[in-house]
């Protein structure tokens, strides 16, 4: 059963893809587990924490499990979602909206893409036997189409906005070709993103960290990563939930704007092309999330984000544009006050990609 958060009507599990009041849908109940947690083995990717998760079909490619490793030069810890099979957390959502898929008898797939979530659906559609069909912008880098293309996967280039790109999706949703595995609606791909925020917590022996940071696009980590720590919180599996803290690009900053927080100086950030969102439809869970946790988000020019993706890479992190805007924003949260010296983060570097 899947339910409107805003109108409350209910669903069925395999469709529609969204509310007739036009709204995202979600699971009716959240699964939590009995009890403490145990030993995880640690291989079986995101199903370790299976009991949280709302599907018993399981695919996985050995996403998961990414480290947490000290940064001291930003006085913060870096969770290493980049080094995931295809490059980036999306893994995390393809491996649950894909086992979803199996488990409502869907047999092709589709899903609309700047590149990450698309070679994420893809590869893990590959693994399970089914068909894809990944919708990107005519725009999108070379490297990354072929990528997808080569899990076998069609390819259909949309010219014009990433809006068009969704919406060409969309329509092919609605004309019957196959069921949507969106990492902005599905919400069998946030059960997935989910399991970053269980991962942080066992690393760190269930002691939550006070701040969490991550890119704000569609909200795919950063809803994931508040459900996750809302979920561990009512399990008792920890006390807390940490402060949830997302970075925009410059002229794609729609939850900062509205904090006041978005900077109206200089360009559109073009090159963090992975959080191009202006209008993300989960924007309303989003902004619960924000109130819920005292987060906030910020803005992040294209100088920045280069710069930092320079000074990542000399500090051998070898990330992709869009999750430098994390590290770009410390400093912007830090002179705002939204972070102390003395906070414990965690900053997620969300793909590898280029
Ligand atoms: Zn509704």
């Amino acid at each position: 059963m899947r339910t409107c958060s805003v109108c409350d009507r209910e669903y069925p599990r395999a469709e529609p893809w969204r509310c007739s009041c036009g709204e995202p849908l979600d699971y009716a109940t959240q699964p939590l587990p009995d009890g403490r947690p145990g030993k995880f083995s640690r291989t079986s990717g995101v199903w370790d924490f299976a009991e949280f998760l709302p599907m018993d079909e399981r695919v996985s490619l050995g996403e998961g499990w990414t480290p947490l490793v000290d940064a001291p030069e930003w006085n913060a810890t870096f969770k290493l979602e980049y080094l995931h099979p295809t490059g980036s957390f999306k893994d995390r959502g393809a491996a649950t909206v894909i086992a979803e898929a199996l488990e409502v008898g869907a047999d092709r797939v589709l899903e609309d893409s700047s590149g990450n979530a698309g070679l994420a659906v893809a590869s893990y559609a590959a693994r399970a036997g089914l068909d894809a069909e990944i919708y990107v912008p005519a725009s999108a880098k070379d490297a990354k189409v072929r990528r997808i293309e080569r899990t076998g996967a069609d390819v259909v280039p949309v010219e014009g906005s990433r809006e068009a790109v969704t919406d060409a999706c969309i329509d092919a949703v609605e004309s019957g070709v196959g069921w949507y595995a969106s990492h902005a609606w599905n919400p069998a791909f946030f059960a997935g993103t989910a399991t970053a925020a269980y991962e942080i917590a066992a690393q760190r022996d269930w002691n939550v960290p006070d701040v969490v940071v991550t890119p704000l696009g569609h909200g795919t980590l950063f809803l994931g990563l508040y459900r996750g720590f809302r979920a561990l919180e009512q399990a008792g599996w920890t006390d807390t939930i940490p402060r949830i803290l997302g970075t925009q690009a410059v002229g794609y900053s729609p939850i900062a704007d509205e904090d006041g927080s978005g900077s109206d100086d200089g360009a559109a950030n073009d090159l963090a092309d992975g959080i191009h969102i202006r209008d993300p439809p989960r924007g309303r869970q989003i902004r619960h999330a924000i109130d819920e946790t005292d987060g906030a988000a910020v803005a992040v020019s294209a100088a920045a984000t280069a710069r930092e993706r320079d000074r990542l890479g000399a500090a051998g992190f070898h990330v992709e544009p869009t999750c430098a805007t994390a590290t770009a924003a410390l400093t912007q949260f830090r002179e705002r006050g939204e972070l102390q010296d003395g906070d414990d983060v965690v900053v997620a570097l969300t793909g590898r990609n280029d």
